[in-house]
């Protein structure tokens, strides 16, 4: 029987969110065991993402929880100056703390941004994960792919393939990576922070679960790679046709 895959995924207002959102859910769509979490980044559940969920048949929690202004990324602001999502994957989790027991739901959790390419092969892979799993993502940490190095005998994690401080303790996008629910909920204290260092979100979250010598590499060995650290360009948009929900 597959573990249900709880998909925690941040999303905010822009021109491009029903474009990523229709991309993501369409995969999920193709993915049997999946409860998608969908935290919006507003004050107010919006119509938008509202209307995308009631048209997606998917088994979804809708959420929503602003980022604090003061930790809001500015328009000029380069992307790598605050963190992201950190506030919306933190209220996914306090829901999966209070909705579901340990020892009696069985799952995995994973970080699904909204705008990253899935296949739906990475599903397969996590419905595997024992306690942490991992595995390349594409176009990322300045490599084509950023992946871990294993050991020829053994077969376990010794290392990371990183173009961006591969000496972290856990050099791993948040797409590279899913822990079993059971960790999930026997560590309540895990979270994300605004006081985490820039860039060490995934770093310091996973160091509350798992040693590097525990992670699981999964896609074959880390040879394959399922997922993709895609950014969508910012579209110029000059004008707005009424009565159009685009
Ligand atoms: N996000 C959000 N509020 C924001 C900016 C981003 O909820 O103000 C979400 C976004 O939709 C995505 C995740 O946080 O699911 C990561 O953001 P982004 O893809 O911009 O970050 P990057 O991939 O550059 O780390
Ligand atoms: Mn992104």
């Amino acid at each position: 029987e597959l573990p249900m895959i709880y998909a925690v995924t941040p999303t905010y207002t822009r021109y491009v969110q029903k474009a990523e959102l229709t991309r993501i859910s369409q995969t999920l769509a193709l993915v049997p065991n999946v409860h998608w979490i969908l935290v919006e980044d507003s004050d107010e559940k919006t119509d938008l993402v509202r209307n995308l969920i009631a048209d997606s048949n998917l088994l979804v929690t809708h959420l929503n929880t602003k980022t604090p202004v003061i930790e809001k990324l500015g328009d000029k602001d380069p992307r790598w100056k605050k963190h992201r999502g950190v506030t919306q994957r933190n209220a996914g989790l306090k829901w999966l703390r209070s909705n579901l027991e340990l020892n009696k739901d069985k799952g995995v959790v994973y970080f699904m941004d909204d705008d990253n390419t899935y296949s739906t092969k990475l599903f397969k892979e996590i419905a595997k994960v024992k306690k942490v799993g991992v595995w390349p993502v594409g176009l990322v940490g300045g490599l084509n792919a950023e992946t871990l190095i294993l050991d020829q005998h053994t077969g376990k994690v010794v290392g990371y393939r990183s173009g961006w401080k591969a000496d972290r303790k856990f050099a791993i996008d948040m797409a590279g990576f899913a822990i079993n629910l059971d960790l999930i909920l026997s560590k309540p204290e895990a979270q994300f922070s605004y006081e985490m260092e820039k860039g060490f979100q995934e770093s310091e979250f996973l160091s509350y679960f798992t040693s590097k010598e525990e992670l699981e590499p999964l896609a074959d060995n880390c040879t394959k790679v399922y997922v993709w650290h895609t950014r969508t360009e910012k579209p110029v948009v000059k004008g707005i046709v009424p009565g159009l929900e685009v």
